[in-house]
């Protein structure tokens, strides 16, 4: 197993300025200092309430948004120091597949047009090669090819994001940030496309960091999985130690929420206290505590590490220290 991609501390701040000389007075810390590693042809879920940092996290990742401190280094090489052009023609590794497959699609478009674009951006390829390419991956997301004529509003929410992903897969990617691509479908499409994109990543050797605010998604497709708290990982480790045994309060009470389907193993459900606070101006010290149950004096002065617990378990915990 490979590595793939490599984190380190990564940070997104947004300035918050004030007045008609736009003075700078804060930020918002939206992602604040992440580290973390991707194994090539594996899934990383990340988890956590929305305005966490997820979605920024994965923009930050493809330079999507411009990361204001950190290091990301795919497959040996630091995106960070690529020129724009170099970028553009690197991007063709790292797609996205987003949550609104619909506001994604130009309405304009046919099916047609959508996955031919990026094959004319970035390929020299002949009129028959795309036309080829174009069949093949509406069959790989299993779509009718004699549908490619058609347009987005044509197809219901599932067909549309086999439309996103089959876009997605168009340059034969290594990487794909995958938003939410199935929170805004029925529970009984969900199921279908995450076994598509169970499917195309076993296929391709598709790696994937999967973004969801649903723990049940995430713990399908997951290998492994991150906890996000206000712009921090609070815990990473391989999914099904996530599940049978959390460790961090956070996800503790995270796991807790999620409905178990055998009423036989009752567990408590732990209810957090309050709002997440505003990344504007983060609790001191650790950012959970003022919604820990189990926060001591030390958590609200001093920021808890981020180190290994067990092989390949991460957390920032003072319980753990
Ligand atoms: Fe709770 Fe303290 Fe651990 Fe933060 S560091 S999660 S406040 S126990
Ligand atoms: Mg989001």
């Amino acid at each position: 197993m490979s590595t793939l991609l490599q984190v380190t501390n990564l940070k997104k701040h947004f300035p918050v300025t004030k007045g008609f000389f736009q003075k700078q007075v804060g930020a918002v810390k939206s992602v604040d200092g992440i580290s973390f590693e991707m194994q090539e042809g594996k899934t990383l879920g990340i988890v956590g309430e929305s305005g966490c940092g997820k979605s920024t996290t994965g923009r930050a990742l493809l330079r999507i948004l411009e990361p204001t401190e950190g290091e990301v280094v795919f497959d040996g090489v630091n995106i960070g120091k690529l020129t724009k052009d170099e970028l553009r023609s690197f991007r063709t590794n790292m797609q996205m597949i987003f949550q609104d497959p619909y506001a994604s699609l130009n309405p304009r478009w046919t099916v047609q047009q959508v996955l031919e674009e990026p094959l004319l951006t970035h390929g020299k390829n002949s009129k028959e090669t795309i036309k080829q390419r174009v069949t093949e991956l509406m069959e790989l997301v299993g779509l009718s090819p004699q549908q490619a004529g058609r347009f987005p509003h044509e197809f219901s929410g599932g067909q549309r994001q086999r439309i996103g992903i089959a876009r997605a897969i168009a340059l034969n990617p290594k990487f794909i940030v995958c938003d939410e691509p199935v929170s805004a479908l029925d529970v009984s499409i969900q199921a279908q496309v995450l076994n598509l994109m169970k499917d195309l990543q076993q296929k391709f050797s598709l790696t994937y960091l999967f973004i969801s605010h649903d723990l049940s998604v995430v713990k399908f497709i997951s290998d492994r999985v991150g906890v996000m708290y206000l712009g921090k990982l609070v815990e990473l480790a391989p999914t099904d130690e996530v599940f049978a045994e959390p460790l961090h309060p956070y996800t503790k009470a995270l796991i807790s929420a999620v409905p178990v389907p055998d009423p036989e193993a009752k567990r408590e459900q732990i209810v957090l206290s309050g709002d997440v606070p505003s990344a504007l101006n983060p609790p001191k010290g650790c950012a959970f505590h003022t919604r820990c149950p189990v926060a001591m004096d030390v958590c609200k002065s001093v920021v808890p590490k981020w180190q290994e617990v067990s092989t390949g378990r991460q957390i920032a915990c003072h319980l753990y220290e």
